[in-house]
């Protein structure tokens, strides 16, 4: 008979607890910023075409034991997700939507043929992982912080064939960050040139594949170089504006027609990360910024492609009013300037030095509140307590 082809399954977790007592780096050290350091322990599950899912595991972090010829150093059958686990002001730990990031996951194994996966079992297990290391890594004392999760899949086919994986892992650790604040003088932006594009029609900029993101370090690297943070990245002759490095990139500007709007590139060509805080802006945009909220203007939200020429027309008729860069990583974060075509374009702030612009400020806020607890109820249905 043919020997059944197991799914993952959380419920047959094998736990291996670490014997070495480690550390918590402390608030605004060097291991904190170095973003080498990770918790206690990690996930792990291995996937075979003959037998499917193993039962995954949770043991200690360390290295893993890979053979020169494994298929995801040499084609970059790998993937990732990333996202947050927030230690709330009122003490919770939480993660935010994370069952976008484990459906997103599958999107992207499914892209470089690594297996599929039920998402709610990937859930349960980075849930598992966070509830193990929170209480010691993320102590009740850091309410306001966060560690960054990394599920990631490789195929680890020790055969240089080039041909689907017929093995791979998946595994996921916590990993701490520094915290991450532009606000006060802007994100500046390098926009990129024909020469380095970042994702294509019938590519796979959708997904979160490590192929996306090594051959775009070049261009990051020029754009830090000449003082800039972040690579804005064009596409085509007609220069859309796609995404602010990792991250997706919001504009409120006003139509030449008088309409106040919030825009961001659609996901149409498939060229766009279908982010889960963009998803989130316009969704909370869609719903709170109603005629009359806080005495705002309501905003048209616009979902198209435009071009970085009507970012510049917008800027030098005065009808530009903020930009934003939404991801998990930066949050939201203001953009200060643009440099495009060998000119530095400045985008509006807040009113004051230093402040971010008003429907910037309204939409952090919100976030921040669901993530942290913050909001009138605490349990908001995108706030997931671990
Ligand atoms: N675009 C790219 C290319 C990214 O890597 C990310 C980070 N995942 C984002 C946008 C923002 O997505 P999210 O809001 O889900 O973090």
């Amino acid at each position: 008979s043919q020997p059944s082809i197991a799914e993952l399954d959380a419920s047959r977790l094998i736990t291996t607890l670490t014997t070495q007592n480690r550390s918590v780096p402390k608030l605004g050290s060097k291991e904190i910023a170095s973003q080498k350091i990770a918790t206690d322990h990690m996930i792990t599950a291995r996937w075979t075409v003959e037998s499917g899912w193993d039962a995954p595991e949770l043991r200690p972090y360390g290295p893993l034991s890979l053979m020169p010829t494994a298929s995801c150093l040499h084609y970059a059958t790998e993937c990732f997700e990333g996202m947050k686990l927030y230690r709330g002001f009122d003490g919770k730990l939480r993660l935010f939507r994370p069952e976008l990031n484990c459906m997103r996951m599958l999107k992207s194994t499914t892209r470089i043929a690594l297996p599929a996966f039920n998402p709610d079992e990937l859930l349960k297990l980075v849930a598992k992982l966070c509830a193990t290391d929170g209480a010691k890594w993320l102590p009740k004392e850091r309410k306001g912080h966060f560690l960054y999760i990394r599920p990631t899949m490789i195929a680890t086919d020790s055969a240089l064939g080039v041909e689907r994986p017929k093995e791979a892992l998946l595994y996921v650790m916590l990993v701490f960050f520094p915290p991450m604040d532009n606000a006060a003088r802007g994100i500046k932006l390098l926009a990129s040139q024909d020469d380095m594009v970042r994702a294509w029609p019938g590519g796979f900029g959708y997904a979160k594949v490590g192929a996306n993101y090594g051959p775009s370090l070049v261009a990051q690297g020029e754009a830090r170089r000449m003082g800039y943070d972040q690579i804005l990245w064009l596409f085509g002759p007609e220069g859309w504006v796609t995404e602010a490095g990792a991250s997706n990139f919001f504009v409120v500007w006003r139509t030449k027609e008088g309409k106040l709007q919030l825009i961001t590139s659609d996901l149409d060509e498939k060229i766009v990360l279908d982010g889960i805080t963009r998803k989130s802006v316009l969704q909370l945009a869609a719903a709170r910024l109603v005629p009359g909220y806080e005495g705002l203007e309501p905003l048209e939200i616009v979902e198209r492609k435009f071009t970085m020429r009507e970012v510049e027309e917008a800027i030098e008729e005065g009808r530009l009013v903020e930009a934003f860069a939404s991801g998990t990583a930066w949050f939201i974060g203001a953009i200060g300037q643009v440099h495009f075509r060998g000119k530095d374009l400045k985008i509006p702030m807040g009113k004051k030095e230093g402040e971010m612009g008003a429907y910037t400020t309204l939409i952090k806020g919100w976030l921040r509140g669901i993530m942290w607890g913050e909001e009138e109820m605490k349990t908001h249905e995108w706030g997931f307590v671990v």
